[in-house]
């Protein structure tokens, strides 16, 4: 079996060398052991935070160790009653192609047919939920709201501004990366508006994107995008921070708004940080309704997807800089 262990870890941008490839002989399972062979492995931006030490929601990955991250697998070998050969499974466990695992770290997946396997790294795992929890309970959006999504193109924001248009958003604007992107977010996708955010001042690209402000910010990015969205926003305008990309790499602390105590007195925002494992709650209602609107045809879901287990490092490394049109995955074998 092969497993990708974390080399060093990266002062500013990772570099492929910061990860190492090795060749490793599992054991045979025990008693209450499952052997998992992933068929797909998740990338996500929360990665770049495990491999430093430091305060994060995520405990950090330890140098010369096996990493790990969400994953989509079949039992190949099973001494646990509970799980049997040929079950698909979801795990924490891979960056690996074969894992041996006790029962209870798999999660069994319904069988799915109609939909990809891989939805259940991105619109039906944990960033469908967070998009969903995020927008719906975090930034308590309301029709006829006009919402902001920052990373509109990404796995969350995409699903994030979809979601909104589905649930009667007066107006849906994305920020994005590419010119291919924006045409993908006021085409397919269905955005009110979208610009790409190197075009200029974030602040004025927004005020062109939604001239009538917006009611809802759901904030990927950070940074300028926080700061020109704060400005944009309406009385009692809400903000759900989620993710802040834009200062993954950095080396110092960013440097947060301008005016953010009176802009907050002023407007009487509500500004609230996101943790998706808070919501795990919404997991029944957020299937249910996600993939009814999948099956429906009225969301769009696009997946970037790389080849191989040695293709994982790129693929993590190109989604920090943007390669990804909605969620990046690793595909590692067939079903
Ligand atoms: P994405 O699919 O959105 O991929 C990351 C994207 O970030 C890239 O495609 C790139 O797109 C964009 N990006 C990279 N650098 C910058 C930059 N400097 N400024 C603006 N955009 C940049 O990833 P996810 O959808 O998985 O995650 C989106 C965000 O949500 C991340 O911040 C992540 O950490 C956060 N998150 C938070 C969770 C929580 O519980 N709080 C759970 C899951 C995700 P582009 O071409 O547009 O630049």
């Amino acid at each position: 079996a092969r497993e990708w262990h974390l080399a060093a870890r990266p002062h500013g941008e990772p570099t492929p060398e910061d990860f190492a490839l090795v060749e490793v002989e599992h054991p045979d399972p025990t008693e209450g052991q499952v052997v998992v062979r992933m068929v797909a492995m998740s990338v996500d931006p929360y990665m770049r935070g495990r491999m430093r030490l430091g305060p994060s929601y995520a405990a950090p990955w330890e140098v010369g160790e096996v990493m790990r991250g969400g994953a989509v697998g079949r039992v190949v070998d099973s001494r646990s009653p509970d799980v049997p050969v040929g079950a698909l499974v979801l795990t924490d466990a891979a960056w690996r192609d074969v894992a041996v695992l006790d029962a209870r770290e798999v999660r069994q997946l319904p069988a799915t047919e109609d939909l990809p396997l891989t939805y259940s790294l991105g619109i039906l795992g944990m960033p469908g939920l967070t998009a969903y929890a995020g927008l719906f309970r975090v930034a308590a959006f309301r029709e006829g709201d006009a919402v902001f999504v920052s990373g509109a193109a990404g796995a969350v924001g995409s699903a994030v501004g979809q979601f909104a248009r589905l649930r009667g958003a007066a107006a849906v604007i994305g920020s994005a990366g590419s010119p291919d992107k924006v045409g993908w977010l006021t085409g397919e996708l269905g955005f009110t508006a979208a610009f790409d955010y190197h075009d200029g001042r974030v602040k004025d690209l927004l005020a062109q994107a939604a001239p009538d402000g917006i009611d809802v910010y759901f904030d990927n990015v950070g940074g300028e995008h926080l700061d020109a969205a704060l400005g944009a926003l309406h009385v009692h305008g809400r903000v759900a921070i989620c993710g802040a990309i834009s200062a993954y790499n950095a080396t110092e602390a960013v440097p947060g708004p301008k005016n953010f105590s009176s802009l907050m007195i002023a407007k009487r925002l509500a500004v609230t940080g996101l943790l998706v494992s808070d919501h795990t709650d919404l997991h029944g209602e957020f299937t249910e309704t996600v993939s009814g609107w999948i099956r429906s045809g009225e969301l769009t879901v696009r997946e970037t997807v790389y080849e191989g287990l040695e293709n994982a490092v790129p693929a993590f490394l190109d989604l920090l800089k943007g390669a990804n049109t909605g969620k990046m995955v690793v595909r590692l074998a067939p079903d």
